[in-house]
């Protein structure tokens, strides 16, 4: 099998992929808080897992997956206090929670479905397991690692060797992470303690609570992830991942009662994708202001152009949203569709070539998975003069992996696309000899070179201006 080296979170080097059992993959993912659409940032999390567990396929692994989805317990603050979030978007929608639960839960594998992110083997929605959390507490009360204060049931950090394992902020900036501005708890006898089960509900109004050994409550938000993943894949998993919110305090609580529960080390690896900012910063459900697939297909972007968005940067590094960038993903996108599209299953399959190009796509993406650079060796290949049928043999096994849809193109599609591109450049000929007659060169210029950044070229003769793209 092909070696796969990619950054984990909890030594902090990249560091080469070993599973506990060979040639398998237990992976497990922090599902979404269905109280509102999934956001384009949350999505960049799930386009980057979703790459993660494709590649780790293409290179031979039997990979089992598990999600959950957070329908209880998760508060406004992911340090336990202020509303619980779902309760939060049933009363927007004047709906009960169980409805918002469904309805978003649905939206959110729509939007999977648009942007070729394939739903894991395994979902598992909270209010499904109580009976397992509460297990696990009664279990965590008994070893010792949590108490009883003010009726809810804690996990005590301080019986713990070490705590902050997966994060080297210090504690200070911690505690900032997660104040959001709502007040501490006082019932946790320390700082970092964190609610296992709301015994005494702190909200009269709080719609679902189950039974329990300390009365009628719900569970916290982070013995969900530990115990659902315990539930299908066992005591050890390889991979854990999310978006790095989660390092702290989410994952960190995970680890801190899954090991004190198996009385030994639980995951391995810990892989985590980078923000998707706007400009005002980190985009976030809670800021109300966010930007959704639906949102960007209502101004016709085709939610494909968002996934490559996302694989034209590394995971780790923050992303910045704009249209700006997004429009030049367009243009490269429809450019690369139509060179695709063009290519006849004619010729002979070149092994050789085949064996070239797919070491280049693997080193790429083995070397934690720089996605972006593996985009250039499609490139690298349409431009090679081997047979139409190497080309698309090679491309359409990529895009087993990058999933932009490289795989099925639609004639109809081309010829769309041809025509919207035949009229924009036509327009911007138009514009650039107006301009010239004007004896106005400089904004002549600026046309031939924003044509130029799209990719196009043209020239002028004494026939007239033409055009052609490059690399075609
Ligand atoms: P939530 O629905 O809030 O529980 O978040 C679902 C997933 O999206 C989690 O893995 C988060 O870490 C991730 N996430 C939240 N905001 C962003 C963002 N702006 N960029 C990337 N990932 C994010
Ligand atoms: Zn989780």
């Amino acid at each position: 099998m092909k070696d796969f080296n990619f950054y984990n979170t909890l030594t902090k080097k990249v560091e080469k992929f070993i599973p506990n059992e060979e040639g398998k993959v237990k992976m497990y993912t922090c599902g979404p808080t269905v109280y509102h659409y999934a956001h384009i940032g949350n999505l960049r999390s799930y386009i980057m897992e979703d790459i993660l567990e494709k590649y780790l396929k293409y290179i031979g692994y039997d990979v089992k997956r598990v999600m959950n989805i957070t329908d209880v317990g998760h508060l406004a603050s992911d340090a336990d206090v202020g509303e619980d979030k779902m309760l939060k978007g049933a009363k927007r929608e004047k709906k009960t929670v169980l409805e918002i639960a469904k309805f978003y839960t649905d939206a959110f594998f729509a939007d999977c479905k648009k942007l070729n992110i394939d739903i894991p083997e395994i979902i598992e929605p909270a209010t499904n397991c109580i009976e397992d959390f509460i297990n696990m507490i009664s279990e965590l009360l008994k070893k010792d690692y949590a108490y009883i204060a003010g009726d809810n049931v804690y996990f005590d950090t301080s019986k713990l060797d070490s705590y902050h394992v997966l994060s080297n902020q210090s504690e200070e900036e911690l505690m900032v992470a997660v104040r959001d501005d709502v007040e501490e708890d006082t019932n946790k006898r320390n700082k970092n303690d964190f609610v296992l089960w709301f015994t005494k509900s702190k909200f009269d109004d709080q719609e679902l609570k189950w039974e329990s050994p300390w009365g009628v409550g719900y569970p916290g938000w982070h013995i969900e992830c530990s115990s659902i993943s315990m539930k299908h894949l066992g005591e050890y998993i390889d991979i854990h991942c999310g978006g790095i919110d989660n390092i702290f305090p989410h994952h960190t609580n995970e680890i801190a009662q899954s090991e004190a529960f198996v009385g030994h080390k639980w995951c391995n690896y810990w892989f985590h994708i980078h923000y998707l900012n706007d400009k005002t910063g980190k985009m976030s459900k809670s800021k109300g202001d966010f930007l959704t697939v639906s949102l960007l297909e209502s101004k016709n972007y085709n939610p494909l152009i968002y996934r490559m968005f996302c694989l034209q940067s590394h995971y780790r590094k923050p992303l910045v949203f704009s249209y700006e960038v997004l429009d030049n993903v367009v243009s490269a996108y429809n450019k690369l569709i139509k060179r695709v599209g063009d290519l006849k299953d004619e010729g002979e399959l070149d092994q050789a070539k085949v064996a070239e190009y797919t070491e280049q796509f693997t080193n790429f993406l083995g070397n934690d998975l720089n996605t972006a650079s593996a985009f250039t060796v499609i490139y690298d290949l349409l431009k090679d003069d081997i047979s139409d049928k190497t080309k698309l043999h090679l491309v359409k096994d990529f895009d087993r992996v990058l999933s932009i849809g490289l795989t099925n193109i639609d004639n109809n599609k081309i010829q769309e696309i041809d025509k919207d591109l035949e009229e924009f450049v036509t327009s911007k000929i138009e514009e650039r000899n107006e301009a010239r007659k004007r004896k106005d060169f400089a904004s002549a210029d600026a046309i031939r070179q924003e044509l130029l950044d799209k990719g196009i070229v043209i020239k002028d003769s004494k026939e007239g201006t033409t055009w052609d793209l490059i690399n075609s």
